[in-house]
């Protein structure tokens, strides 16, 4: 099951460019609210597999917001890759990095977003939406409380995550539009292997990141166990997985995003999402 955001509605994808908008097809027991789907994502996912109809929505890329556009809590995992971790310098840790995006700077699939500065990198990332309510998890149960997955951008300003004398990863990755997801949200009964799905992004075409989820250090359960362990998941929680190898900061010379630059990420079994860059005024 694949739904969108489509200017602020909830959409049963159910084609290419199609599906049915859930309010409408639902009589109204479900809201056109995409976050209110989260108060009761089991009977959401029931409805949605035996819906039918024609689809009465058509929607193009630019139309398509953030999946999850309110979460109450998002969780982003930092050097969860190996080969990112090697890049990056890191020695192996004893816990996966964690720090927040806030939640304003979430975006659509097609979104333009401004360059604050001169450094913005890339980072695509696997992001796991929350479907119900987890704490203690086992990672026999993490999947169980997954409602779906979608891609995403963790972009990052680089010299302000590490000006200070401590990590400030929180802000520097909140700016202003530095979350942008999508396309739509995926349950993993779709995907060819949840634990093991293509990840990658290209900057004007040329790839910069290509890589699997099964080369994550935590893999999926790992981090939900070990997140459950001190915080109750909420549905509609996010949670970024972190990035594979390739990000702008570890290159020889580092590259940046620059005005005018557009990066598609894409992760196999979900879509993609293409993100433009313009300048700050
Ligand atoms: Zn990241």
């Amino acid at each position: 099951m694949r739904v969108a955001n489509v200017a602020g509605r909830a959409v049963l994808v159910t084609g290419d460019g199609v599906g049915l908008d859930v309010e409408r097809a639902s009589d109204g027991r479900f809201g056109a609210d995409p976050q209110a789907l989260f108060t009761d994502w089991g009977g959401f996912a029931g409805w949605a597999a035996g819906a039918t109809g024609e689809p009465d929505v058509r929607f193009a890329p630019e139309q398509l917001g953030p999946p999850v556009p309110r979460p109450p809590q998002v969780f982003a995992i930092g050097v969860n890759y190996r080969e990112h971790a090697d890049e990056a310098g890191y020695p192996p840790d004893s816990a996966p990095i964690t720090f927040t995006k806030f939640p304003t700077c979430l975006t659509g699939a097609d979104a333009v977003v401004e360059l604050p500065t001169e450094t913005v990198d890339w980072e695509v990332e696997l992001v796991l939406a929350i479907g119900t309510r987890a704490r203690r998890l086992s990672r026999e149960q993490a999947w169980e409380h997954v409602a779906g997955v979608t891609v995403g951008q963790d972009l990052s300003e680089r010299v302000s995550q590490s000006a200070g004398a401590k990590p400030q990863y929180s802000l520097a990755k909140s700016h202003e539009g530095f979350g942008p997801t999508g396309p739509w949200l995926v349950t993993a009964d779709e995907l060819p292997d949840r634990d093991d799905l293509a990840i990658s992004c290209r900057l004007d075409g040329e790839t910069m990141q290509s890589g699997r989820t099964s080369r994550m250090i935590y893999d999926v359960p790992e981090l939900l166990v070990r997140l459950s362990a001190v915080c109750t998941l909420l549905p509609g929680d996010l949670v970024f997985s972190g990035t594979p190898s390739g990000v702008g900061n570890a290159r020889t010379p580092k590259r940046f995003l620059t005005p005018g630059e557009e990066l598609v990420s894409e992760i196999e079994g979900v879509g993609s999402i293409r993100t433009r860059f313009r300048a700050a005024p």
